[in-house]
């Protein structure tokens, strides 16, 4: 059922404390952790505790929580004294998600390119 913890998916284990992560912040509906392979100085997943597999269907479900990450993104971004930063959800393999349950990267603390590859 959406939103419902699933038994393969990284992110619920996370979420719920059974995979290690370096967790920066949490809320009662996401949680912050720095990425393992992190692609800039600043680099935090923001998740939503529950299970949407991508951003869309995320938005579609479960609006409110599309605002409490972004608000986390926010937060992220304010404690790491971050002036500018990108949010990223990447969205389908060809996008390159790899983690399908909803998250958004926020990535800092170095120049951007704009278009991104
Ligand atoms: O957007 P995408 O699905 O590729 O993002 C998944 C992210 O999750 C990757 O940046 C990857 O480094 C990160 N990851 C992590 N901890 C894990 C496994 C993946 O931070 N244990």
């Amino acid at each position: 059922m959406a939103g419902e913890p699933q038994e393969d998916c990284l992110f619920c284990k996370i979420a719920e404390g059974h995979v290690p992560a370096t967790v920066v912040r949490e809320t009662e509906t996401t949680m912050a952790f720095r990425d393992i392979n992190p692609q800039a100085p600043t680099h935090i997943l923001v998740i939503p505790k529950a299970h949407y597999p991508n951003a869309a269907e995320l938005a579609a479900a479960a609006p409110q929580l599309v605002a409490d990450i972004l608000q986390e993104t926010g937060n992220v971004a304010y404690d790491e004294k971050l002036e500018s930063y990108r949010v990223v959800f990447n969205t389908g393999s060809g996008a390159g998600q790899t983690v399908f349950h909803a998250h958004a990267h926020v990535l800092g603390g170095r120049g951007m390119q704009w278009p991104p590859g």
